[in-house]
């Protein structure tokens, strides 16, 4: 199987490296993503179980208290309706009526109002402290709503005791069903602070309650500017009077901090409450860890990145490394023409041509003339020289892309030509025999003609490589033999067998003075 070779292969490839150093970060970029946005899902899944459980918490403490002191003005009605109340004495009158509420929790004062506003029943004891109270809002309220109920004032300052109060109040109805004033209880605010203090709600974050009205009774952490705002006719507002309970990400009147708003009416109050926890500091951690697993991330991708770039990059260098050492194996150092390994490669990858197709393959082997005398009268360096020069008249005298000119030997050339009958070969061997003439090496004092070649020649008729090579060496023996500077030609094959190709006659050059000096 090649797969093992194929892996190998796709290994050894820069654009797998490239490729691969593109998709592992984009994969660590996308795993890491989901990741974070998992995180911030959970900040926020523990922020709203947060807002919840404290909302829950508070509502049943407001609603119970505030029922406890409702319980507390119905029994002060009831009692007073009782038979033979009216006609007790004040002192006992006080005692029947406020039994139980003296003892309710958080409780101001309580007093009983008559229908001009004026204390009349003080729960604190005998006399009733002295005051009127019909300017107050939830007295004008009884006073014009006989089913008003249960009534919840704005905060206001307690004119006994002075601190910030809410008040909460039932009217009186006289026999006739006119109005005969009210029973009031006061609830300081501060037992909201109390209340709220214990909660856990960030720096940004806050409590609210609101009357119906859009009023805010009270904010934990409140500044005096908060208590008996009025945000009716605001989003928000209606947001949280909108729906019984609900939670949304709204941006606060108050401060423009957004905050994550979860809110409920109280019990059948009409009453508001919100938990408000900034979004900022719900986000906060998380913020942080996305930073810190961002910046690792981004790290670990730009060095992926820059490695498998560098590894790309020694790869290509590699491959051309490779490609050079490839190229030299099979070039001649002196000449830059093929050498002879390459030469018997495309001589070898030519006969496969010649058995599959229908064209004739020439070959040319040239020598030069008496080299060794070069070389003996002028020195190395400048047989060196003739060489290329050789090398370079041999090569212009080729113009098809599939010719082949190799060096073979010390001055012996060879020319593959592919698709090239006896003929045409003939015809190259005369453009060589002319180029070389022309060759003049001025510096040497070589001059043109001074420089000759012999050459054997021969063709093998298509199908039919036989002993190419051999042929056209002693076609090149026959043209030194026969005096030097010509070209010969190895005997036609024809059309005889196989068998008789390798016989003496067969064998045996044709001379061809292509050239006569
Ligand atoms: P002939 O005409 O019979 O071919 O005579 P020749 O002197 O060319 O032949 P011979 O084979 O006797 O000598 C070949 C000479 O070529 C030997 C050597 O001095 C020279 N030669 C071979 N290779 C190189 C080379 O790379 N550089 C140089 N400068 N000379 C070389
Ligand atoms: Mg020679
Ligand atoms: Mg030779």
């Amino acid at each position: 199987m090649g797969s093992p070779r194929r892996v190998a292969s796709w290994l050894r490839s820069a654009r797998t490296w490239i490729v691969l150093g593109v998709l592992a970060p984009i994969g660590m970029v996308a795993v890491s993503g989901v990741m974070l946005i998992e995180m911030r899902g959970d900040a926020w899944e523990r922020a709203e179980q947060t807002s919840r459980n404290l909302l829950q918490v508070v509502e049943r403490d407001i609603a119970r208290n505030v029922e406890i002191i409702d319980l507390s003005l119905q029994a002060v009605i009831d009692n007073l309706q009782a038979p033979g109340v009216a006609e007790a004495t004040p002192e006992l009158r006080q005692l029947i009526l406020f039994d139980r509420a003296a003892s309710a929790k958080d409780l101001g004062v309580m007093l009983v109002l008559d229908e001009n506003g004026d204390s009349v029943i003080d729960a604190a004891g005998w006399p009733a402290r002295r005051l009127n109270n019909a300017d107050r809002a939830y007295f004008q309220a009884h006073k014009a709503d006989p089913k008003l109920g249960l009534h919840i004032s704005q905060p206001l300052v307690s004119r006994l005791g002075g601190n910030s109060i809410i008040v909460l109040s039932r009217r009186i109805d006289k026999p006739d069903g006119s109005f005969g004033g009210l029973v009031l209880a006061s609830l300081s605010l501060s037992y909201f602070d109390r209340l709220f203090e214990r909660l856990e709600l960030g720096r940004l974050g806050a409590i609210n309650l609101y009357r119906r009205d859009g009023t805010r009774i009270t904010r934990y952490p409140s500044i005096a500017s908060d208590i008996g705002a009025n945000i009716a006719g605001t989003q928000n507002f209606e947001l949280f009077a909108g729906a019984r309970s609900g939670r949304a990400v709204a941006i606060s009147v108050r401060d423009g901090i957004e905050r994550f708003y979860t809110f409920t009416q109280v019990g059948d109050l009409p009453l508001i409450l919100n938990v408000a926890l900034a979004t900022q500091e719900i986000e906060a951690e998380w913020r942080v860890r996305a930073l810190v697993i961002g910046a690792v991330v981004l790290v670990l991708c730009g060095l992926t990145i820059g490695l498998s770039l560098l590894f790309g990059r020694e790869l290509r260098r590699r491959a051309a490394v490779e490609a050079e050492l490839a190229r030299l194996s099979h070039t001649d150092a002196l000449t830059g023409l093929a050498n002879r390994r390459r030469f018997e490669d495309a001589l070898a990858e030519a006969f496969d041509g010649l058995r599959a197709g229908s064209e004739p393959l020439s070959l040319l082997i040239v020598d030069a003339d008496h080299f060794k005398r070069y070389n003996d009268r002028y020195g190395h360096a400048v047989g060196d020289t003739v060489l290329r020069a050789l090398a370079g008249a041999l090569s212009a005298s080729v113009h098809r892309p599939d010719d082949l000119v190799a060096r073979v030997g010390g001055e012996e050339f060879a020319l593959l030509l592919p698709s090239t009958d006896a003929d045409g070969a003939l015809r190259i061997a005369e453009k060589i025999h002319a180029e070389v003439a022309a060759l003049a090496i001025g510096s040497a004092g070589i001059g043109a003609e001074a420089v000759t070649v012999s050459i054997g020649l021969a063709t093998a008729p298509h199908g039919r490589p036989a002993d190419l090579f051999g042929r056209a060496d002693a076609a090149l023996y026959e043209a030194k033999a026969t005096g030097r500077n010509r070209t010969c030609q190895a005997p036609s094959l024809g059309t005889a067998p196989a068998s008789s190709e390798t016989s003496d006659s067969a064998n045996r050059p044709q001379h061809r003075h292509a050239q006569t000096v």
